[in-house]
């Protein structure tokens, strides 16, 4: 099927694949980390694997990139070719964020998605983080 997926339209993808160690990964784990708040990757035994954990807290941030969680931006348009393909990957991807979402809050847990497009604005990640983990611990 990637085969009539053009070149260009490929190599975005790949590009916003959300994965360990991408960029917009990176770039929120630096604001919180310049924050003041300590946490832990990709803890397995959570619902969702979250991209970052903050257990004292029992918050999880997820780092979602755009196209393929479904962000509704300018950044990540459907590609043309295979939309229906894309669209129900996408739709998958969705259904499993709501559903880990749920499980998380289950078990005691809160949740919190920031998106690839809104890492571009370090300050509104750095807004983001602070009213959802509230003031630094300094212990
Ligand atoms: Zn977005």
């Amino acid at each position: 099927m990637t085969d009539r997926v053009s070149s260009i339209v490929r190599s975005r993808i790949m590009a916003s694949i959300p994965g360990k160690g991408t960029k917009p990964e990176l770039a929120v784990r630096s604001i919180a980390h310049a924050l003041g708040y300590r946490f832990r990757l990709h803890r397995a035994d959570l619902p969702g694997k979250p991209d970052m954990v903050f257990p004292s807290r029992k918050k999880a941030i997820f780092v979602n990139g755009c196209f393929w969680h479904g962000h509704e931006c300018k950044h990540d348009k459907m590609p043309q070719s295979n939309k229906a393909f894309w669209e129900a990957k996408v739709q998958t991807n969705r259904a499993r964020d709501a559903r880990v979402c749920i499980e998380l809050t289950g078990i005691g847990w809160s949740s919190l998605t920031i998106w690839e497009c809104e890492t571009k604005t370090p300050n509104l990640v750095a807004e983001k983080l602070l009213r959802f983990l509230g003031p630094v611990k300094t212990t």
